[in-house]
């Protein structure tokens, strides 16, 4: 296929890779003037879009990716498929669908999880919302960048699963890095309070796979001197997304609400930077 790719950042830049090492022809395009190896880079947009069966965006949020779509949709070939891979509101990700599927083009919003090993790696999970006929198309190009694409349903579906399963993310840091503060207070030495609780009913993937505690479980950021990972701004920005969009529909996530304000103060205080399990030193570095 001949594929337009825009927004080469931390995620894109492998993500585009991947999809030439599988053999298709890539235009790259990004704002910034970057360097990369294995990718025709463009130096205007239009080069990315023009001609193209497939447009794949991965920008950092849903104004610029309105602004992009605003510029893109008008120059995109008639039923080519636009697949957006950014994490945005989910107000963002519908305005792209209408604006792309009135100019009769397939599109996709498909948000990932993974980061950037799985970017790497190709072992990306994408959660897409858009029509069967889109999904399938893009779902070779999913098994290329990705291990697994769930079809959540109509466009905006896959941004509303992302931000559901990061709220979960969210309050689950918070809640095991909280355990681990209460317990090293207490005098409980942490591993064996991950021997316990890693097989117990409080086991949970932040604990289990990600333990925020260095030294304790498999290997995570908190063993790298909490280097990201998955870093907290990204997490307060999914956390913020979370609490738009339940403002929208009138949804009450207590916790929700409580992991933004907590991620937000976190960041605001030298948690930028830092992986999101950074929150245990930070908590018990605090007193009550
Ligand atoms: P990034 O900031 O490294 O990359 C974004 C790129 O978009 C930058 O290179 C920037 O120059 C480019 N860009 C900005 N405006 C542009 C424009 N108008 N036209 C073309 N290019 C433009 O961010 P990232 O870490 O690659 O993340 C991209 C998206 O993926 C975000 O929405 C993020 O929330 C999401 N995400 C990131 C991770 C992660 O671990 N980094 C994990 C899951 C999802």
């Amino acid at each position: 296929m001949k594929i337009g790719f825009i927004g080469l950042g931390n995620m894109g830049r492998p993500m585009a890779l991947n999809l030439v090492e599988a053999g298709h022809s890539v235009a790259g395009y990004d704002i910034s003037n970057i360097a990369l190896q294995g990718i025709d880079l463009v130096k205007s947009i239009d080069q990315a879009v023009v001609g193209m069966d497939c447009v794949v965006t991965m920008l950092p949020n849903g104004e610029i990716l309105r602004e992009v779509y605003d510029q893109i949709v008008p120059q995109g070939r008639k039923n080519a498929l636009f697949i957006d891979c950014s994490t945005v509101d989910v107000q963002s990700a519908n305005y792209a669908h209408d604006l792309a599927n009135k100019a009769d083009l397939f599109t996709i919003d498909a948000p990932v999880s993974g980061g950037v090993g799985g970017a790497e790696a190709g072992t990306l999970t994408f959660m897409a919302g858009g029509t069967d006929a889109a999904f399938s198309r893009a779902t070779p190009l999913f098994e290329i960048m990705g291990q697994k694409a769930v079809h959540c349903g109509v466009g905006g579906a896959g941004q509303i699963a992302k931000i559901c399963n990061n709220m979960i993310l969210g309050i689950s840091m918070i809640g095991v890095c909280e355990a681990f503060t209460l317990g090293d207070k207490l005098g409980l030495d942490p591993q064996k309070l991950y021997e316990v609780v890693s097989t117990s009913s409080g086991s949970c993937w932040s604990l289990n796979n990600y333990c925020p505690a260095p030294g304790i479980g498999p290997t995570s950021p908190s063993d790298n001197d909490y280097a990201p990972g998955f870093a907290s701004e990204l997490m307060l920005k999914d956390l913020n997304l979370s609490q738009q969009a339940a403002g929208l529909v009138d949804a009450k996530t207590p916790l929700g609400e409580m992991a933004a304000k907590l991620y937000q103060e976190f960041v605001n205080n030298g948690g930028e930077g830092s992986d999101f399990s950074a929150m245990l030193p930070w908590l018990k570095s605090m007193k009550r």
